[in-house]
């Protein structure tokens, strides 16, 4: 029988050395190997040709989208302008994440949207340091805002996984600060081709060559599948997605 998905339990209360799971050939594998064995896999998985022509395809757009933004009927209009500009950072963040968990099951285009909205709303954080809806205040701010400074990364994404570990969520979100990294690295190296990376509070670093920010795109999501495999999070992930086994 084809298709078969096994839920295996990650949970560290679990004794995975008791549990056993069925093989290719319908022998019995120890839980535990079958575990390594789903480890592995979606370590491979990460660079599948599929998943890097779906990187190269992620550069690709991020040269395309930054080249129209260029054209002078989007740049005379500024709500145009940064509307679009807007969308590319959702979209640059959405398929980002899209390459980290690979789209198989409609939970995963929820996933894929979510992150795209976190790349998106980065923004607001203009108008909020305006203290108004005018976009003309919004882009002329004596300086950066808040959520722009790089260095809140490391800590807004460690104190989302402290909370969720206080709340004792479950699998299913425990990528979730995974997605909150890749969507606000993704956004906040987009900005620095123009502005710098603002290390607060440390200040600006020059504006990052262009090729660095659609290598560091393209190559993004794959060094967070590596950081997530390395740290645990990627085996709860394909568990939590389940595992095909032929039986
Ligand atoms: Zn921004």
């Amino acid at each position: 029988m084809q298709g078969f998905y096994s839920k295996l339990d990650s949970s560290p209360s679990s004794s995975p050395l008791l549990g056993v799971g069925l093989g290719r050939e319908g022998a019995p594998v120890p839980l535990s190997l079958a575990v390594e064995t789903e480890k592995a896999q979606a370590l491979l998985q990460t660079f599948s040709s599929a998943s890097l022509l779906a990187s190269a395809g992620l550069g690709m757009f991020c040269v395309v989208a930054d080249h129209a933004l260029q054209l002078s009927v989007i740049q005379h209009h500024l709500w145009l302008r940064a509307a679009l500009d807007n969308a590319t950072h959702g979209l640059i963040g959405l398929w980002s994440w899209a390459v980290v968990i690979g789209l198989r099951k409609k939970s995963d285009l929820y996933e894929v949207l979510l992150a795209g909205l976190l790349a998106s709303i980065i923004d607001l954080d203009h108008f909020y340091m305006a203290g108004s809806l005018s976009l003309k205040a919004a882009v002329s701010l004596p300086q950066r805002p808040p959520l722009h400074c790089s260095s809140l990364i490391p800590v807004l994404c460690l104190s989302l996984r402290f909370l969720m570990w206080i709340g004792r969520l479950k699998d299913a979100w425990c990528s979730l600060p995974w997605m909150l990294f890749i969507s606000m690295v993704t956004h906040h190296v987009r900005d620095a081709v123009r502005h710098g990376l603002w290390v607060c509070p440390f200040g600006n670093t020059a504006p990052l060559p262009y090729w660095l920010y659609v290598s560091t795109t393209a190559t993004l999501p794959h060094l967070c599948s590596v950081l997530m495999y390395l740290t645990g999070t990627r085996d709860v992930i394909s568990t939590k997605h389940g595992v095909a086994i032929d039986v």
